[in-house]
């Protein structure tokens, strides 16, 4: 089992830590032999486009080679943050609200991505990868956070932008205890993903198959320190493959370099799971059903 592609990549523009410089990922990602790469910078609202805008300039300055692909990584929002950043209304906030607003406490359940089809297009955004970021709820009880991540999983599968599920399940541990107002104490709950019902994970793969979507082996995921984490995903993964699901890879890169042991290592997992080239398609391609 080769790794042949990589489409979640996140480059010195991404709104977080990320810091890798574009002609380095052109460089490496060669140098590792991947045969298609793409750019997924964060978009979490449209306060943050203009790192997207910034981004594709880079890109487009790279004079990119035809295998790399420009994307981008939404997060999942609540319309109400989407609707005060339009409304300018975060003065009060105290900070840029670049995540959203993670201390709202009036949900409305109505789910949200931060961009919209004419930016897509006008950006011109190849792939979308979709991922969970945070509970939209102010629930601390875990079995509501579990539901909360998967109804917004299943929004992003379902959503007509997304082409990708990024990283299933990726920052559940984080979310168990009120993740905004314990961000930065000890409340990681790194059992969570043991209490996940299989009727969602039966449901999330239903969904992938019927809009024609992919779901993401996830490298940073897997590559985690926590090998519990890894075997739950793989055999996760493993199931939804034999039912027809297929999948792409990205190793959400944050740092200046790729790590070719990672790259090596997760070649080892995914064989040992019974995974081939085979499983593995291009995210912009339409239709996999
Ligand atoms: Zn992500
Ligand atoms: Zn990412």
């Amino acid at each position: 089992m080769k790794i042949k592609q990589n489409f979640h990549i996140h480059s010195q523009r991404s709104c977080d830590s990320a810091c890798a410089k574009i002609l380095d990922i052109i460089a490496e990602m060669e140098e590792f032999g991947i045969e298609e790469y793409g750019l997924t910078d964060h978009i979490h609202t449209a306060y943050n486009l203009p790192d997207i805008v910034s981004a594709r300039r880079d890109y487009l300055a790279s004079r990119p080679p035809a295998n790399f692909h420009f994307g981008v990584e939404v997060s999942c929002v609540d319309q109400r943050e989407c609707d005060r950043v339009a409304a300018g209304d975060y003065t009060a906030w105290g900070d840029e609200p670049v995540y959203g607003f993670r201390d709202m406490t009036d949900y409305t359940g109505q789910m949200a991505i931060g961009i919209t089809p004419d930016e897509i297009r006008e950006l011109g955004i190849e792939y979308v990868v979709g991922g969970v970021h945070w509970p939209l709820t102010v629930s601390e009880d875990r079995d509501a956070l579990i539901r909360n991540y998967f109804e917004q999983q299943l929004f992003l599968v379902r959503h007509p932008s997304v082409n990708v599920l990024a990283h299933p399940w990726d920052s559940l541990a984080h979310a168990v205890g009120n993740w905004y107002k314990y961000r930065d104490r000890e409340h990681i709950d790194l059992t969570a993903f043991r209490f996940i019902p299989k009727e969602y994970n039966d449901a999330l793969a239903q969904a992938l198959l019927e809009e024609g979507k992919a779901a993401e082996v996830n490298l940073a995921v897997i590559g985690g320190a926590i090998p519990e984490i890894r075997e739950y995903l793989l055999k996760l993964f493993a199931g939804w493959k034999q039912k027809g699901v297929r999948f792409t890879i990205g190793d959400d890169l944050h740092n200046a370099h790729f790590s070719k042991e990672l790259f090596e290592r997760a070649e080892q997992w995914l064989a040992e799971w019974g995974f081939t080239e085979n499983d593995f398609v291009l995210p912009f391609q339409q239709n996999l059903k």
